[in-house]
């Protein structure tokens, strides 16, 4: 997608710190980091939103999103970690390439703000 951020990190066209990345599934350090570790992940192909990821037809990339979430969290978060998706304007959401933060390394508040 010709105006997404995210899109142009993963073609290479903005730099970014590549913590993991195959065909269907990337995973980068985030550029303004609200934790000790703060990492995107995210499907490869553009899917604005977790609306649109959401449902049986794309169950096995939702699947492995998560899967690849759950293990960076596993590795980076000796104590834990916390995996949020931000959902629209009212989500917090402010970059329309569907991710999942994976933030550990310091303990978490609740409720988030
Ligand atoms: P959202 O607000 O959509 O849930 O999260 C977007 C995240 O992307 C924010 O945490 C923000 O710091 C991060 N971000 C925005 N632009 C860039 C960028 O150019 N590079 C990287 N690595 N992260 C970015
Ligand atoms: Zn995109």
């Amino acid at each position: 997608m010709v105006d997404c951020i995210f899109c142009k990190i993963i073609a290479g066209e903005i730099p970014a710190k590549f913590i993991r990345r195959d065909d269907d599934v990337v995973a980068i350090a985030d550029a303004n980091p609200q934790a000790p570790s703060h990492l995107l992940v995210m499907p490869s192909k553009h899917i604005a939103n977790i609306a649109d990821l959401a449902g049986l037809a794309n169950a096995a990339l939702l699947s492995r999103v998560f899967d690849v979430a759950t293990k960076l969290g596993k590795e980076h978060g000796k104590h834990g970690f916390r995996l949020v998706v931000n959902s629209g304007a009212d989500g917090g959401q402010t970059v329309d390439h569907m991710h999942v933060h994976v933030l550990s390394g310091r303990f978490m508040e609740w409720p988030p703000g």
